[in-house]
Formats: C-alpha cells, structure tokens, sequence
C-alpha cells in the first residue's frame, strides 16, 4: 500500500462532520491502519485489514461506513459483525462517536441476551447501521425483522474471534444473503487460514493492508523471561505478582482448560482472579470484563483470542504463562501492556521444551527478552513485610483508630509479648503464602533426579545468582539416600525406569517436609481410592519425592492428590521424567 506518511485526517479526504467528531474524541492522527485503511475502504474495494488489538481497527472502517451512509434513505445500509455483545456494544458506541455531527445517522446494536422484541421495536423505526453478533442477526433474518437488501458495506470485525467462537456457519449464511454489489470488509488481529478461506468465497479482489509489529520497539516494555519447570510456573508466578506488585494483569495460556485451571489455583492461593476464554456465555463474559475493569478482580487470565478487542486499558503486566505458538501472538499479547507512555511489564514464563519458540519470538521481534531471576521465598517476604509496614503506618496516620487501642491490651492479656502479637497479625494479615516450591527446585537449569549433573548445575545455578539465596545443602550427596518400607525399595531400580505398568510420579514433598512412605501411601491411597498395596517404589528424597503408581491409576491420582496437602503440606504432583 502507501508508503507516504500520512500526519492527520484531513489528508484523508473527510467531510467536516467526521473531522468535527474526531477533534471531539481527541483523536489527532491517524493510526497506521487508519491512514491505511480508510483511503481504501472509501476508495470502495473490498478491504482485509490485519493489526494488532487496540491500533484503531475500529474508525478505520467505522469512518468510510459513516461517510458513505445515506440519510435520506430508511434502510440498513451497512451491517458489522462482531463476535460478542460487548464488542459490539463499543463498536456501535465509537460509531455514535465519531457520528456525532452527522445529524440522522441511526445506529443500533443487536446481541443475544438483550431483549428481541425492542430490538425489533426500534429496527422498525428505521436503523442505518446494524452492529451485531452473527447469532442474533441470524435469528432477525429468520424473523425477516432485519433486511438486507440495500446493504452496501458489510464489515467483519475481529474475524478471528469471531471464528473462534464457532460463528463460522453462520457468518458464511449471512454472507450468502448480502446483496452481490457489496463492499466486503474485515478485520482482524491474525490471519487463520479459515479466514483466508472465507476472504476467498466473499471478497472480491480484496486490498489487503498489514500493520504489524512496529509498534513494539517504541513501547515502554519490560521483557523478561524466566526458565522454569512447567509444574513451578503458578509459584514463581505469584512471586512475580507479590514481588512486582501487579494490579492490574493480564495473564496468558494456550488453551482454554489452562485458563481454568490457572484461576482456579490463583483464586485458592487468594488472589482475586477470573479468567475468559471463547466458552464463555456471553453474560459471564460481560460479568469477567466489567470486574475487571472495576478492579476487583486483579488478574484476568485468557486465550490468545478472547482477549482481542477487549479494550483493557492501564494494565501494570502481562504475563505470558506459556509461550504463544505463534510469534505474531506475543507481540499482541505484550502489546497489551506499556500503552500511552506508561511503562509495562511482560514477564515469560519458558519451560525447557518452549525455549525454542521464545527463540523464534526474538528473531521476528528482533529484541532480546533479557533472562530474569526467579524471586526468592525471602525476597517475597520482605517485600510483603515492606508493604505491611508501610499499610500500617497509612492507617495510623489517617486516623480513627481510637476505637481499637484496647486490642493490644487485651491481647496482652493472653501473656504473649507484643513482638509475638504482632508477628501473628502480620503473618494473618498478610497472608504469606506457604513455601511450596524450594527455591532451587524452580528452575529447570537443575536436572531432577539426574545426580551428577544436578550437582553440577545446581553450582552454575548458585554462581550466576550470586549463590547465597540458594540452599547449598540440595547439592549434596545424601538426599539420594532412600527410606524404605516393606517391599518398597530394591537398588535395582534406583534411578532406573519404573516397573513395566508402572508410573513415575512426582511429588513436591521430601525429606523437609517430614514426610515418610508411609504418609504418602496413605494420601494417596485415602484421596485417589487405590488400593495402598498397588502402590510401587517410593524414592523420598530432600525436597521431593518419586512414586510408582499403576499406570491405569497414575492420572486419577494426579486428579486427586495436585493441589492436596499430605501432612497438611500443599503438593504438587506430575508425571516424572526419567
Ligand atoms: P482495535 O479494534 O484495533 O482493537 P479500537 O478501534 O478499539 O482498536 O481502538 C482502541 C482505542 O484507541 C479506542 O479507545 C479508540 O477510541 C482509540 N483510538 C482509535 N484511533 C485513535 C486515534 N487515531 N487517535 C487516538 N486514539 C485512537
Ligand atoms: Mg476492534
């Protein structure tokens, strides 16, 4: 397309009604998809537009379908779709914006979830512009409440989302139903090939215009990334949260399940979090979104495509909790943080097996992501005392605490010393959560259960850090030195591959904690319903531990006992990897 720098909108070829209304909004110039797109949607050819989330996807069509509309014509004459009601709820909103001094332009946005009967109340009326989600303008054009033919700009918004969705069927009957002479438009974050396969079938020679990744060198982004085994990764990432003190976050993951799963730990370690993916029924989604953006909820935690279009704004981080599979998604997910000159965090949480993508992300990016050190259990604490402190002497200072300075007394009473008493309410109030993961047993520099090199790497691991956060102690010979019980021990299979129709499993327990085989055969046998006998080898070792379960069992047990406590110890359990 142009390579001429287009500086405001007024090159642009605009009627003085949208230059007024684009003063009014404060918008001053163009964005790159703007000063791209909008000559091209009004030159009338059918348009493909790709650009990251929040660059102004929506006045780039939303202008030339406004300059185009007829007044004195009561029909609809351009249609948007859009994948859920809150998008088109801005969308529709942004148009009324930026038509705010063409007098007579009637908008209306059709979603599911809203009454029907005074959506039909006020399309009779006579409406200009539907914005809509594809189900609902399908159950209108059932109803032949809606009409389409003198519909001459059809816009697809966010076309990915849309398809995620599962709208697919029923954008492509609604496209069959548009009059032949339309101009087809659509926009999206990414390219799919199913969108390539729908640009195809519907739009008729497109101009395809792509605006990506420049705007990532100028952004004030922090990029970090951390090399940690996946089963630490919810740990260290609550110690990036308390340690950074992130209020406002973005968290990213490559499936929907993840997303669940994710919440649920963040919620249990208390933390106010809520995720959203493309299952949501659209009023959850709405009820996600508008915590969020009230602030109750802290962490929102999402797929690549649920997030697009959301139009979070003020965000202090965006943790990508697995590496996207594609580098474009990344750049969209980072993007997210560090807008309008405020600076962001994107911190990447790399197992070893995604390494190789943070890589490919660095080649297109063409930045280096700096490699960050993993918070200590220390770290977190003082952080969380500094804080306390600091909350403290707020509340002194405002005053008002008259009320209570009887409580001091009273718990003087119990004979405790007051640094015992306040230790207490410090340690209740601020909720410091237990230790789970050994500081050293993050990372996955360290091989697990491999001796010679663990040692080995566990003193590269110290040195790079400065060593004396890390407990020396774990590089020691002694921790393999096993407990047996019962049948369970045997050198013959000391560090070798389980029994055939057995599991290795994993667990975060060890020696430190106490724990003795026979603790564990009863976690698992009273949690997960096996019988304990079944249960093989038992290697406990100083901060974890390895248990051969029958292969048939090993996921139920999984199920079970991730998350459990043995011995009141929370646990963490996964397949071993020998
Ligand atoms: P996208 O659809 O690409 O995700 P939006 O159209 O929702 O992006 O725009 C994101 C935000 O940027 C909105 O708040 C919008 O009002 C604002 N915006 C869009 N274009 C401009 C512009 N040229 N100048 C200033 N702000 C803009
Ligand atoms: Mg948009």
């Amino acid at each position: 397309m142009t390579t001429e720098i287009i500086e405001s909108f007024s090159e642009l070829g605009l009627s003085e009604n949208t230059l007024k209304g684009l003063t009014e909004m404060g918008f001053t110039k163009p964005s790159p998809i703007q000063a791209q797109g909008i000559p091209a949607v009004m030159g009338g050819s059918d348009v493909i537009g790709q650009a990251q989330t929040g660059t102004g996807k929506t006045a780039a069509f939303g202008i030339p379908v406004l300059e185009r509309i007829d007044i004195s014509n009561n029909a609809v004459q351009a249609l948007v779709l859009c994948p859920t009601r809150e998008l088109a709820v801005q969308v529709s909103e942004e148009l009324g914006r930026l038509a705010k001094f063409h007098r007579g332009v009637r908008i209306e946005a059709i979603y599911g979830g809203d009454s029907i009967e005074r959506q039909i109340r006020s399309l009779k009326k006579g409406v200009h512009i539907v914005v809509g989600t594809p189900g609902r303008v399908m159950d209108h054009m059932e109803r032949r409440t809606l009409k389409f033919d003198e519909v001459r700009m059809m816009v697809l918004d966010e076309a990915d989302e849309m398809l995620d969705m599962g709208f697919r069927e029923d954008i492509e009957s609604i496209l069959a139903d548009m009059p032949e002479d339309r101009q087809t438009i659509l926009f999206s974050a990414t390219m799919s090939k199913p969108i390539m396969s729908i640009t195809k079938r519907f739009l008729n020679d497109p101009v395809l215009i792509k605006v990506v990744r420049n705007e990532l060198t100028n952004q004030n982004i922090e990029q970090v990334c951390y090399e940690v085994k996946p089963q630490a990764k919810l740990e260290v990432m609550t110690r990036l949260i308390d340690m950074y003190h992130l209020k406002s976050l973005l968290v990213f993951c490559n499936t929907k399940r993840k997303v669940d799963e994710i919440v649920e730990e963040l919620q249990l370690r208390g933390y106010a979090s809520e995720g959203i993916h493309g299952d949501l029924r659209q009023q959850q989604r709405s009820n996600v979104m508008s915590k969020f953006k009230a602030g109750v909820t802290t962490i929102l935690v999402a797929t690549d495509v649920a997030a697009r279009g959301i139009d979070v704004s003020g965000l202090d981080g965006v943790i990508n909790f697995d590496i996207p599979l594609d580098e474009e998604y990344y750049v969209h997910r980072i993007g997210r943080t560090g807008r309008a000159g405020m600076s962001g965090k994107a911190f990447s949480l790399v197992a070893r097996d995604e390494k190789f993508r943070l890589r490919q992300i660095e080649n297109y990016t063409k930045v280096k992501i700096e490699k960050g050190v993993i918070p200590s259990y220390e770290d977190i604490v003082g952080v969380r005392k500094a804080r306390f402190v600091e909350s403290i002497t707020a509340t002194i200072e405002a005053g008002e605490t008259d009320l209570y300075q009887d409580v001091l007394e009273m718990l003087q009473h119990s004979g405790y010393a007051i640094e015992q008493i306040v230790g207490a309410m410090a340690k209740q109030i601020m909720g410091v959560q237990k230790n789970e993961y050994a500081d050293s047993n993050m990372s996955w520099e360290e091989k697990r259960g491999d001796r010679g090199d663990r040692r080995e790497s566990s003193d590269r691991f110290d040195r790079r850090r400065g060593g004396s956060r890390f407990d020396r102690s774990e590089g020691r010979g002694d921790r393999f030195e096993r407990r047996s019980e019962g049948g369970r021990s045997g050198d013959s299979r000391k560090g070798g591959a389980p029994e055939a129709g057995m599991t290795r499993l994993f667990l975060s327990l060890g020696r430190k904690d106490h724990i003795l085989p026979k603790d564990i055969v009863g976690a698992i046998a009273g949690e997960s319903n096996i019988p304990g006998k079944t249960i093989g080898a038992i290697d406990i070792y100083d901060k974890f531990t390895f248990v051969d379960v029958p292969e048939r069992d090993a996921k139920a047990v999984m199920r079970a006992m991730d998350g459990n406590t043995i011995k009141g110890k929370p646990v963490q359990i996964d397949i071993a990897k020998v």
